[in-house]
């Protein structure tokens, strides 16, 4: 909370405070009545009882201060100061003499009363003021949890599985859209449940009030103005033989969060997009597509040329005709050519002082989420002061990132524990080493000396082009890239480049 909220805060929990009271006046009139009279009648029974037994005036002083303790502890300061007024009273009129007399003769007898009137008043003040403190703390910790909820988008609710009765928080309502008049029902909760997650929420309440069982899930609402809310449902059975099975749990609106995972996750897809098709293997592969084509239609165009030209009676016209798509065709495809150079021109390294750990950080920063999703974990062991290395700092980044990518591939469909482990060293000859090792499937059996080769790749889906682009990336760099197995399972991928000194010199 920033220090200019804190007294805003403090006023609205005052007011809350003070409004609670005052709602409550007129009930507590009645109870501090009650109070009143039933510590009336306890100083009457208490008298009458020591009447009877002849108790003396330090018995009768005992047991009124017992009764005072019990009304102070449960009535107010009002309730426990009139009841000490009548017992002083009863104490001077029944038990000092003389006997049912207000008067008191001896001066010893008045220095008893006035003890017995200051205790009674102490213990009175004193339980009535940390009661008050406590049922203030109360009060406002109450208040605060109103407000919590509030702004957690928390809401509370009870449901009798049997009766189907139901009891929401206000917050319900304001998640739900219904006007605070509406009885709660678990009709008006599935209307406002998405179409197309009606029957899971149904599915999951039947199994839960069949079973008893806890249940926690998420599902969509379609709001009245066709808005969609993402709520997260979490519910105890309380399970106690002599009630019905109730539960009570909480709806938080997660709208939120969901929007701003998504958007992560959307932004996550296209910078790995971004960055895939950055990798020299994807441009050869989308241009030669393209080159392709006109190719195949120069082809066509040069079957037809002939096939006019062939013919009995040759027709130039349309021989012509089909010889000058041929080479507007083959032009395209010139231009194609002319544009992948100059592509590769402009990618020329950009050379600049790296910490590879940087790098190293960067990525698993952005892989995070992937490896998360197949339950991989990232152990780093980097080591410390590592020297700088002169590279182009993309480039670099691609390799990490290729391999990092390779590595949770392998490691997707592997039973048990599912580990990449990047280590970071200095090397010898003033070389870096970056050690990438996962424990997946390993380096397919046989072939393991072909991975570096251009367009092999074991995927269906696969390029074939990442570790040999990132092995001549490695190399440009004057550095090395190589594989092997992993121990006990899996592989690891080593490379070396220079520190920024080797570098130079
Ligand atoms: P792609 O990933 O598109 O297949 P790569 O050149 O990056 O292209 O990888 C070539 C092949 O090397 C992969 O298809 C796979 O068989 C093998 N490979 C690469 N990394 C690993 C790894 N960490 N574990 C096992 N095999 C790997």
């Amino acid at each position: 909370m920033t220090p200019t909220a804190a007294p805003t805060s403090r006023r609205f929990f005052g007011r809350k405070v003070f409004a609670v009271i005052g709602s409550q006046n007129l009930h507590r009139f009645w109870r501090e009545a009650a109070y009143c009279l039933s510590g009336g009648i306890a100083l009457a029974l208490l008298t009458l009882a020591c009447f009877r037994f002849q108790s003396n005036i330090a018995t009768a002083t005992c047991l009124y201060l017992i009764v005072i303790v019990l009304v102070s502890l449960r009535g107010s300061f009002i309730s426990s100061t009139l009841v000490s007024i009548i017992a002083v009273a009863c104490l001077d009129y029944y038990f000092t003499p003389p006997l049912f007399s207000f008067q008191v003769r001896d001066s010893i007898n008045i220095v008893a009363i006035a003890a017995f009137g200051t205790t009674s008043a102490a213990i009175t003040g004193l339980v009535s003021r940390v009661r008050r403190l406590m049922e203030e703390k109360l009060q406002q910790s109450e208040a605060y949890l109103l407000e919590a909820r509030r702004l957690s988008n928390i809401a509370t609710f009870s449901w009798t599985a049997s009766t189907g009765k139901i009891l929401w928080s206000e917050e319900s309502l304001r998640i739900f859209q219904y006007d605070r008049t509406t009885t709660p029902k678990m009709e008006l909760v599935l209307q406002r449940v998405h179409p197309e997650d009606v029957a899971l929420v149904k599915q999951t309440i039947e199994r839960a009030a069949q079973d008893g069982m806890d249940f926690d899930f998420e599902h969509r609402l379609l709001m009245p103005d066709g808005s969609i809310k993402y709520v997260h449902i979490v519910a105890h059975a309380l399970r106690d033989k002599s009630t019905a099975l109730e539960f009570v749990g909480a709806v938080m609106d997660v709208s939120e969060r969901k929007r701003a995972e998504e958007a992560l996750r959307q932004a996550q897809a296209d910078l790995e997009q971004v960055s895939r098709l950055n990798t020299i293997g994807e441009l050869t592969a989308s241009l030669a597509h393209e080159v392709n084509q006109p190719i195949a239609a120069a082809v066509t165009d040069a079957s037809t040329c002939l096939r006019w030209l062939t013919r009995d009676h040759p027709d130039l016209e349309e021989a012509r005709e089909a010889a000058s798509r041929m080479v507007m065709d083959a032009t395209r495809a010139a231009e194609i050519i002319k544009r992948i150079r100059l592509l590769f021109n402009k990618s020329a390294p950009e050379r600049e002082s790296i910490d590879i750990n940087e790098i190293i950080r960067e990525m698993i920063v952005l892989l995070r989420n992937e490896a998360t999703q197949y339950s991989i974990f990232f152990r780093t062991d980097l080591a410390e002061d590592l020297a700088r290395v002169m590279g182009d700092r993309v480039q670099l980044q691609q390799v990490v990132m290729n391999l990092v990518i390779n590595a949770i591939d392998a490691m997707k469909d592997v039973d048990g524990t599912r580990e990449l482990i990047i280590r970071s060293q200095q090397a010898e000859d003033g070389q870096l080493m970056v050690t990438i090792s996962d424990n997946g499937i390993g380096l397919p059996p046989q072939q393991a000396d072909q991975i570096f080769n251009a367009f092999f790749t074991t995927k269906p889906h696969g390029t074939g082009m990442g570790l040999r682009i990132s092995r001549s990336i490695v190399e440009s760099h004057g550095g090395r890239l190589w594989a092997g197995d992993n121990s006990p399972r899996g592989a690891s991928f080593h490379l070396t480049v220079p520190t920024q000194v080797e570098a130079r010199e």
